[in-house]
This record gives C-alpha cells, structure tokens and sequence, in this order.
C-alpha cells in the first residue's frame, strides 16, 4: 500500500448490494475548503461497507457475542446508564487492570493503556512520538491506516518494503533503520493484508537498532499459529517498544471500539498529554470489561477460525493460486492479472472481499464454514470463466445420487 496511504477506493459503494450510511459520501473536497495543503489529494481509508449475504473484507470476526454476552453486556450498560451524567473515569483504570490480566506476561495496570480502538491507540502514539519533523518507518504492503495517521499528525512516513515472501529479515530491516534513523518503526505481526507474522528475534534485534520509539501492531496475535511468538515477550528487555492489540478482531468487539497497549509507564504518561479528555466512554469501558469477564467464549471461535484459515489457504493452493502463509483471520492470494475483475465477480456473487495488497492480490477474511463455501463456491465458478478451470466437482450427494439412480436403486436423497 505505498504511494497515497488509504490506496485506491475498490470499487464504487454503487458496484452492487447497498451501501452502508457513511460511504456515500463525497470523494473530493471542493476548491473552496481551506484544507491543509498536505492533507489535499489523498483519499480516505475506505473500505467498501456493502450489504452482501457474505462480508468477508474487513477481517472482523464472523461470529457474533454470545446470548450470554448480549446480557451481561446489557447489564453492564443498564448500571452504568444512571452514571451518565458524570464523566467517566478518565485513566479507565478498571479496563486496564483487567485488560492488564488478559494479556498476563507479568504486565499490571500501569503499563497497559486502553483507547477507542487501536487505530485511536496508533494516532496517539504518532501525536506523542511523530509529528512536524519526525519520521515514522514502516514495511509495506501493511496496513493502510498507518501511513494516513502519519499524514494526519504531519509524521513524514518512509516506506520500507518487505521480503518477497512478505517477511522481513533481520539485515533488511536494520539496514532502513540505519540508513533513516526514524523516530518511529512500524511492525505488524501478524501482519496485514499479508497475514505474515515477525519472529520476537527480528523484534528484538529492531529494538536494539531503532534510534527511537518500536510500535508492533499485534491486532491479530490471538489468531497466530504459534501465540507465544509474541511481542510482549520482548518488552521488558527494550523500554521504547510499544505492542497494540485489539478487541475488534479475536473478542469479536469491532464494534464497541476497544483497543489497548502495551509499553513501560512512561509511555503512558507521554500519551497522558496527547490523550482529550474522558476519551473513553464510560460505556465503552464497561462494555469492553464485560466482554473480558466472559472472554473464553469469543476466544473459543479463535481456535474456529484459525481452522477456517487453515482449510481456506490449503484450498486455494489446491487450485494453483499463490497464497502468503498466515497468521492471521485473513488469506492474501493472487497473482491475478485483472484482480478487480476477480473482486467484482466475487461480488455479483454475493461475496465482497477486499482488493488491497499488491497489485494482482486479493484479500479474504476466515468467516463461518457456510460463508466459507460461500466463498469457495463463488471462486471456483469464477475461476471456470477466467482461467478455464474445470468446473468444481459436483457435490458428493448428487454423485451418489446419480450412481444409485444408474444402479436403479433408492437414492441416496430419498431415504
Ligand atoms: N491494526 C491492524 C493491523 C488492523 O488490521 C486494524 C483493523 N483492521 C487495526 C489495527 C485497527 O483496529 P481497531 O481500531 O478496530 O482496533
């Protein structure tokens, strides 16, 4: 995703389905608006909100909070509504503490710092380490929103790229270090869109090279295949790394807003100045420590959808499509020579994925197995027309139909 940050818009909202509120608004600024000169021209994250049977483009998780959840959630917002009329606690401390016990690695309340998502988390981090003339260093394809918070905070962004592979060795990574000296480096691990994941060695020895502050984005770490190849791991051998994580994407929370950190306390009290004021609702807060306390039941669809990711990237290379290793609860595949063709087929089919990533890409999130052979279903037809591809085995119960019928037997169907 180099050159502008939030990369082209895929796709008008108008391509098919309907489009959610907020997405039709208007592309470009007119003359009038005095706009910061900096900030003219670019575009705006945007991925595309379309209501289709299957969304599999923003990598949220597919299943949605529990009954239980829904209740204790309720209540948690019904005792806090009478509250209202006071601000919240401004240091969330409650939150932190029990987000402080979720991540365990010997971290208390004092190093863990909470935000409206971890986009919120990002944007504090670049206003209190970034900023007119600073520089951040981040290694793309990553995510989009890091280049366009640099923008937003004035942070000139450099753009290291990764490996082939979508990794990044060591050598590669120190050497940008060494030649940009950056105020910030961005890590993402798993990363996205590739879904790759940073060994803790190449974490530490970037620690150990960065003239300044080390962001690792950690929102997807709970889906990795190897967890304990955390970043966390690192931090009490390296006091300028900051690790963010989120509740949108393993708690199944995106909506609620809720992202954290990780970082020794005098990070936290640097992001003290840059943070307004009760930035985090008190809704908010007590919805996310809800959640918590009944989180081993969105975390067990983390071991679902690592499965779902597992069979989807097996499934892909059985059909001769590269596809990066991941990490994540998303699949990066390719190469195609139209990939926006691919998309808006995928699309007439009722299935949107995401067109990010380098050109010839594409990026599908691991939903529920009936949106995962959604998907595989909508592909392969896909890929008849476009490749030539034999149409995809009939399914096993019209096989044994058709044999039985041929025997002259009951089928299979009408017993
Ligand atoms: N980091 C990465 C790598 C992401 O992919 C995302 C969301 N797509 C975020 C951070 C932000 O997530 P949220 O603001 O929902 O916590």
């Amino acid at each position: 995703m180099s050159g502008s940050p939030a990369g082209p818009a895929a796709g008008g909202p108008g391509a098919a389905g309907n489009s959610r509120a907020g997405s039709s608004l208007p592309s470009s600024l007119p003359s009038w608006l005095p706009i910061r000169e900096d900030l003219a021209g670019h575009t705006a994250y945007g991925a595309p909100q379309i209501d289709v049977p299957v969304r599999l483009n923003t990598n949220e998780n597919p299943y949605p909070p529990s009954p239980a959840m829904v209740q204790a959630i309720t209540q948690a917002v019904a005792e806090v509504a009478g509250t209202l009329n006071r601000y919240p606690d401004r240091d969330a401390v409650a939150l932190r503490g029990d987000l402080a016990t979720y991540l365990g690695h010997g971290l208390g309340v004092g190093q863990v710092w909470a935000a409206n998502g971890s986009n919120e988390i990002i944007q504090q981090l670049f206003q209190a380490f970034g900023g007119q003339g600073r520089t951040a260093l981040g290694f793309e394809p990553s995510y989009s929103m890091h280049p366009l918070i640099a923008l937003a905070t004035g942070t000139r962004w450099i753009s290291g790229a990764r490996d082939a592979d979508f990794g990044l060795e060591p050598d590669h990574a120190l050497s940008a270090i060494r030649a940009h000296a950056p105020d910030l480096v961005f890590l993402t691990s798993p990363n996205n869109p590739t879904g790759t994941a940073l060994s803790p060695e190449v974490i530490e020895a970037v620690c150990a090279a960065a003239p300044g502050m080390v962001i690792v984005d950690e929102a997807y770490a709970e889906f990795a295949r190897d967890t304990s190849a955390t970043a966390l791991t690192v931090l009490p051998r390296c006091r300028r790394l900051v690790v963010t994580r989120t509740m949108s994407k393993a708690f199944a929370l995106a909506g609620a807003r809720v992202g954290y950190l990780a970082a020794d306390p005098a990070v936290l009290q640097a992001l003290l100045l840059v943070r307004l004021p009760y930035h985090l609702s008190a809704v908010t807060q007590a919805v996310a420590r809800a959640a918590l306390a009944l989180a081993s039941a969105p975390l067990a669809t983390v071991a679902a959808l690592r499965e779902q990711r597992d069979d989807l990237v097996g499934w892909l290379r059985s059909r001769g499509l590269r596809v990066a290793d991941s990490d994540a609860n998303f699949v990066l595949f390719g190469e195609f020579g139209d990939r926006h063709a691919i998309w808006q087929a995928l699309l007439d089919r009722g299935v949107l994925i995401r067109e990010t990533g380098p050109s010839g890409w594409l990026r599908v999130t691991a939903g529920t197995p009936a949106e995962m052979s959604a998907f595989r279903d909508a592909l392969g037809a896909v890929l008849v027309l476009v490749r030539g591809d034999a149409p995809p085995d009939p399914p096993i119960a019209a096989t044994r139909r058709a044999a039985a019928s041929r025997r002259g037997s009951t089928s299979e169907a009408s017993r």
